[in-house]
């Protein structure tokens, strides 16, 4: 399928190799039973080899896709030289983990994975225990007992994490011969996120970090930042000081600005901020109360309306917004039998 047949029919998820600029392709891979549908990963053609920004889940459906859109390059699993992963999350880096396996292809992760990886290695705990510690702190055990209803943990199946060949550095500059990617840590998805700016050609290989139609989801990893939210804006912020790049993301389609959707990106969690802010001076006191008088989705559903995958999200999102509005003082908490309580700040004391 052509660039322009996407365009008329506007499904991003076709499967298909959809060149973006000369010698770069987008490649939609799979995802089982999903909301996200589907992963883009971002061929690039090299003197050396192919070189894979994200993997792809290592699921047998998602193999198969990728080995035939490579075919129609007239290249093979095996070309793949080099992954480089944005971030740890299994859709993203899993299937890089099996094809090294296999093929000996060298993986690249930004080292702020790092505690994460050593977590997930370690076994022996669940590797999301931070979102179930989240969910008690926010007074949602009722979204937890939905999960256990449904025998869901929350999702986090340690099985396809290794360690990688190479940790990321900030700033990093990768040598690829047709074109150089640097490395922007991009920490807020997860603490390690990373993007890759080819500037000569102002491509922006966003991972997660600028999702075209949705909002990334915040700290959802195995080990818990401190403010996840304030991370995630503050690396928006970097991304919108650079010069406008075209937005190549995980999720969604190619389009032409990021600075365009950081944007609205940066309006919604205002927009979000505000709203929490208000709910709090409305007497709602936890996270799981504040969450439940907020709306979900373009499609403006209740907490309740949501699966309890996402109910969690919504539930440690809230969470987020509640403890960077902590930060910045204009709430202050309180902890009931494990539960934190927020209220509005007092008007601040006079300046000398
Ligand atoms: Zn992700």
């Amino acid at each position: 399928m052509t660039a322009e047949a996407e365009a008329t029919t506007g499904d991003w998820t076709q499967p298909g190799v959809f060149a973006v600029a000369p010698g770069v392709h987008r490649v939609p891979l799979p995802l089982p039973s999903d909301g996200l549908r589907a992963v883009n990963v971002y061929v690039i053609e090299d003197a050396a080899g192919l070189v894979l920004v994200d993997s792809g889940w290592a699921l047998t459906e998602s193999r198969q896709a990728l080995s035939a859109a490579l075919a129609t390059l007239g290249c093979g699993l095996a070309d793949v030289r080099h992954f480089l992963v944005t971030h740890l999350h299994r859709d993203h880096y899993t299937q890089a983990v099996q094809l090294r396996q296999l093929f000996g292809s060298k993986v690249s992760l930004g080292a702020g994975e790092g505690p994460a990886i050593k977590v997930l290695l370690a076994g022996g705990i669940h590797p999301f225990a931070p979102q179930v510690n989240q969910l008690l702190a926010s007074g949602a055990q009722v979204v937890l007992q939905r999960l256990q209803a449904l025998a869901m943990a929350p999702p986090g199946d340690p099985a396809g994490w290794e360690a990688p060949d190479e940790w990321l550095l900030p700033h990093q500059e990768i040598e690829l011969g047709t074109r150089t990617l640097r490395v922007v840590p991009t920490p807020g998805h997860t603490q390690g996120h990373v993007v890759f700016v080819d500037a000569a050609d102002a491509l922006l290989f966003a991972g997660d970090h600028v999702l075209p139609h949705i909002t990334p989801s915040i700290g959802f990893e195995p080990v818990s930042a401190s403010l996840p939210l304030g991370d995630y804006l503050d690396s928006l912020r970097l991304v919108r000081a650079m010069p406008d790049l075209r937005l190549l993301p995980a999720h969604g389609p190619v389009t032409a600005s990021a600075h365009t959707r950081i944007d609205a990106l940066l309006a919604h969690h205002a927009d979000r901020l505000d709203r929490c802010a208000t709910a709090v001076a409305a007497g709602a006191a936890t996270a799981y109360q504040v969450a439940c008088g907020l709306r979900w989705t373009r499609r403006e559903r209740r907490l309740e309306g949501l699966d309890p995958v996402n109910q969690m999200l919504a539930v440690t999102e809230t969470r987020a917004h509640l403890e960077l509005l902590a930060a910045q003082g204009q709430l202050t908490i309180s902890w009931d039998d494990g539960v934190a309580h927020y209220r509005p700040a007092g008007p601040a004391a006079p300046q000398p």
